[in-house]
């Protein structure tokens, strides 16, 4: 799966990013949880996929949309 620099911003943004050049392991920022979302046939990520497994970003997305967040260039997935 290639990685495309929308989703690592969205990604950046969840406090998580991505260890692999293919996207397929994740680590949460905040707690160094790692882990791999089952893509789904094609390559499509399942809903949720960006979750940490700890729930460390789940439930925040209407609070990210409310508050102004200052966009940083991710570092990996440069291809
Ligand atoms: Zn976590």
């Amino acid at each position: 799966m290639k990685v495309k620099q929308r989703v690592l911003s969205f990604l950046w943004r969840k406090d998580v990013e991505i260890i692999d050049t293919l996207g397929n392991w994740f680590k949460c920022k905040r707690c160094s949880e790692i882990w791999s979302p089952n893509f789904l046939t094609g390559g499509r990520q399942p809903r949720g996929y960006w979750q940490c497994p700890q729930g460390c970003n789940k439930e925040e997305e209407q609070l990210e949309r409310s508050k102004r967040i200052r966009l940083v260039r991710p570092i990996v997935g440069r291809s």
